[in-house]
């Protein structure tokens, strides 16, 4: 088996976004397409309850990719 070796955190986001074949990461999630927010909101203002909220990324709706965005969920809610 090679060895994995990064020589930094961004090297190792850059190869898992390679793996999930993203050409251009995401600015917002590094290219892994999902976020941590760092308040008790949700991604869509509501209440979270939690401190730490892991979603989908609000750039590029899960696909890592700037210019390949996956369409926005906000487009399925009506209101
Ligand atoms: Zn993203």
């Amino acid at each position: 088996m090679a060895e994995i070796n990064f020589k930094s955190t961004e090297d190792f986001y850059l190869e898992v976004a390679s793996l999930r074949g993203v050409d251009t990461p995401c600015k917002e999630c590094a290219g892994l397409g999902v976020k941590t927010y760092g308040s008790t909101a949700t991604w869509r203002g509501g209440i979270g309850g939690q401190s730490l909220t892991s979603g989908v990324c609000d750039k590029c709706w899960g696909s890592g990719d700037e210019h390949r965005k996956w369409p926005s969920h906000r487009l399925l809610v009506k209101g």
